[in-house]
Formats: C-alpha cells, sequence, structure tokens
C-alpha cells in the first residue's frame, strides 16, 4: 500500500514496514501472500527456476519499541520460521523469545559439555532367546553434569542434533565404547559386540565409513563387533541418497547396520527392500502390549518377513517374564529391555555379567 516500504537490509534479507496494521491476521495473510508470490517459478533463459522466502514479523506495540529492537524480534521470529522448514511465516511473542533462549543455553552448555568430556556410555544388554548367551550391548549416550547428575538422552539430543553437535556424541560413543568393549574382552567376557546409534547427520557424513574403521582397526579388532543403529525417520523423512550410500559402505566394510525403532516410521517395507540390512529392532510399542492376540500376530509376521529377507529380529522393551516368553516364542532372536538388564556403566555391567552368566551355570 502507499505509506509500506520496503528496503534491502543485506544479502538476500529484506525488511517490510506496514504502517498502521489493521491487526495480527492482517500481516499473517500479507505475509503469506508475499511468500506464495516469490515462489512462483521464474523463467531464466528458457529454464524454469524457483526460489523461495521465510518471513519472521514482529508488532511495535507502543512508540517505546525501538527500530533495533523490532529488527531483533523480527530475526528471531525469522530464526524460528527457517527451523520450521522452507516458506514459513512466524510471529514473534515473548513465548518465543524464552524458548530460544532456553535452547541457547542449552547449546552452550552442551558445547562445555563436550570440552569437559561429561559424556560418557551406558551399557545394556542383549541377549539371545534360544540359549541366552550374550549378543551385545547397546551402548547409549549420557551427560554427567557437574549439577544435575545423569542427564538422559531426552534431555540433549535433539539440541545437540539442532547445534551440530550430535555427530561428536556419537563419535565419542563409538570411541568409549570400543575401549570398554576391549576392556570386557580383557576380562574374558563373551560380549562379542557392541552397537552405537547414528543420528541424521552422523549417517550423512561420507567419511562415516573410514572412521569407523579406523576406530575398530585402532583397537585390532574386526569390523564385525560394531553394529550400527540406523533411525528409519532418518531414511523416510529426507529420502536420503547420501544416509542410503553410507548404509551400503558401512555393509561392504563389514559392519552390522540394523533399522531401529522398528514400527514407528511408515515407509518400513520400501527401506527394507532397498537396503542391505542385518536386522531391525522392533520398537518398544510393538512388544510391551504383547501377549496379546493382535500384538503377537504382527511380531509374529515381522519376524516371518525378516527371516525371508535373511535378517535377525531384536525386540526392545522386553519389560516382564511375559514379554520374554511371548516374543522367544513368537521367533525374535535377541531381546533388550529392564527384564534382562537396564543401561548401566561400564563397571555395572562387568556386575551384572558375572551374576548372569552365573544364574545361567546354575539354571544349567
Ligand atoms: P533407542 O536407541 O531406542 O534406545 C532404547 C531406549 O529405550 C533407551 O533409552 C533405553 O533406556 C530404553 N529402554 C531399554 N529397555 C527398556 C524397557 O524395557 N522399557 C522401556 N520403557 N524403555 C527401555 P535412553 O537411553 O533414554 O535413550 C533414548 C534415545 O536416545 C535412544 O533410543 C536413542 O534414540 C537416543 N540416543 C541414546 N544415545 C545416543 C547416542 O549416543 N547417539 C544418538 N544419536 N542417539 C542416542
Ligand atoms: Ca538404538
Ligand atoms: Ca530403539
Amino acid at each position: 500500500r502507499p505509506g509500506d516500504f520496503v528496503g534491502r537490509i543485506g544479502g538476500d534479507e529484506f525488511v517490510i514496514l506496514i504502517d498502521n496494521p489493521r491487526d495480527l491476521k492482517m500481516i499473517q495473510d500479507l505475509a503469506q501472500r508475499i511468500v506464495t508470490a516469490v515462489g512462483k517459478p521464474i523463467e531464466l533463459d528458457r529454464i524454469q527456476t524457483k526460489i523461495g522466502a521465510s518471513i519472521g514479523f514482529t508488532i511495535a506495540a507502543s512508540s517505546d519499541a525501538t527500530p533495533d529492537q523490532l529488527l531483533i524480534e523480527a530475526d528471531l521470529a525469522l530464526y524460528e520460521a527457517k527451523r520450521g522448514g522452507r516458506s514459513q511465516v512466524c510471529a514473534y511473542s515473548n513465548a518465543l523469545a524464552e524458548e530460544i533462549e532456553t535452547r541457547r543455553i542449552l547449546f552452550n552448555e552442551i558445547n562445555a559439555a563436550l570440552e569437559e568430556d561429561q559424556f560418557e556410555p551406558y551399557f545394556q544388554p542383549q541377549v539371545y532367546t534360544e540359549t541366552g548367551e550374550i549378543y551385545g550391548c547397546e551402548v547409549l549416550a549420557r551427560w554427567r553434569h557437574p549439577e544435575r547428575g545423569i542427564v538422559p538422552p531426552a534431555t540433549f539430543i535433539a539440541a545437540a542434533e539442532e547445534a551440530g553437535m550430535i555427530h561428536q556424541i556419537d563419535q565419542i560413543m563409538v570411541e568409549k565404547g570400543l575401549d570398554a568393549l576391549e576392556v570386557f574382552m580383557e576380562l574374558g567376557m563373551n560380549v562379542p559386540a557392541i552397537s552405537v546409534n547414528a543420528s541424521p547427520p552422523t549417517l550423512r557424513d561420507p567419511h562415516l565409513t573410514d572412521r569407523l574403521l579406523q576406530a575398530v582397526h585402532a583397537r585390532h579388532l574386526p569390523p564385525s563387533v560394531l553394529t550400527v543403529e540406523v533411525l528409519e525417520s532418518t531414511l523416510i523423512e529426507n529420502d536420503d541418497d547420501v544416509a542410503l550410500l553410507t548404509i551400503e559402505n558401512l555393509s561392504e566394510a563389514g559392519f552390522s547396520v540394523v533399522l531401529d525403532d522398528f514400527g514407528t516410521g511408515y515407509a518400513s517395507m520400501s527401506n527394507l527392500s532397498r537396503l542391505r540390512l542385518n536386522g531391525i529392532k522392533l520398537d518398544q510399542s510393538l512388544v510391551l502390549p504383547v501377549p496379546e492376540p493382535r500384538a503377537d500376530s504382527i511380531i509374529s509376521a515381522l519376524v516371518t518377513l525378516s527371516s525371508n529377507l535373511n535378517m535377525r529380529v531384536v525386540a526392545e522393551g522386553v519389560e516382564t517374564p511375559a514379554h520374554f516368553e511371548t516374543v522367544k516364542r513368537l521367533g525374535c532372536d535377541v531381546v533388550q529391555g529392564f527384564g534382562i538388564g537396564r543401561p548401566m556403566p561400564q563397571q555395572a555391567l562387568i556386575e551384572w555379567y558375572n551374576e548372569y552368566t552365573a544364574q545361567q551355570k546354575r539354571a544349567g
């Protein structure tokens, strides 16, 4: 409208000043129209091209608001809009500012925690259903926080991922996990392997296979001691060619790759047909309801499917003897869950192992 003002403030950033907007909805609608208009295909030299825009906005609620303050607010909203994906519109609010501040503090803390070496592995045992022998341990990250104590991954994985730091945590778990495996082997424990979790950024690292090979070779171990757990959602969300290639490379190098949280994604079947995987891990949401006819028949069908595709089935979330007996009867190869052992520090796992093997012996 006459009276509105558009300016370029640098690079690909523009500011629009709207004099006396009627209400929030009017700005929202306008922003949406701009995003749509900018997103229209353009023909350049007979080639169709497309650009996009993200918009963050704020309102000067009183005359106290300075231009600098308004620009900061709009910029925070813009940052939030970009986080939400492409071509989004986002409004500034106090709640948003608080959220961003909390996140910023967490980022800084994670950064410091990496410097102070505060991430450590916990180990959760996995055992064969048939023989009771140890199949391996899953390495699960914990943050030993100086004030808050042991912080579980739910608090920091997403933040670390967003801050671009998850890759480092994943790598630390590989190094420390393999160190622990060496200790287990030196003690004569029959723990043949560990499995580690690979976040989407880790999986997108073209050097992942080389780095893992280095990590095992440095300890004179074969790649078969390391299983990489990949989230089904990683593959679906991005339809990620790099990640798919990494998975191929990992298998070729001799590492095992399993699909984690199986049953929580949607394109499971197509992933199974195009990837070379060593196994699937049934999510605990599939396991917790058993024994129950419908839940049982889903697991049974997945076991049949997996064995036809030459894949192992690990049942997660095995909490009770009834869970164990049911998934064993249904043909799952390996179990993991609180009913077998909780995730625990290295020393506790050694103690768990001694107790477990003694009990296995007694049971004959
Ligand atoms: P996940 O990979 O699915 O790991 C299994 C989670 O289920 C663990 O939670 C474990 O403590 C929990 N769990 C095991 N048995 C049972 C059971 O019987 N019942 C119930 N209710 N839960 C059980 P945790 O350790 O809190 O880890 C949560 C998630 O954080 C993991 O889920 C994984 O996605 C992620 N994570 C953990 N460590 C790492 C890591 O080093 N790197 C990456 N990228 N992600 C990690
Ligand atoms: Ca996992
Ligand atoms: Ca899982």
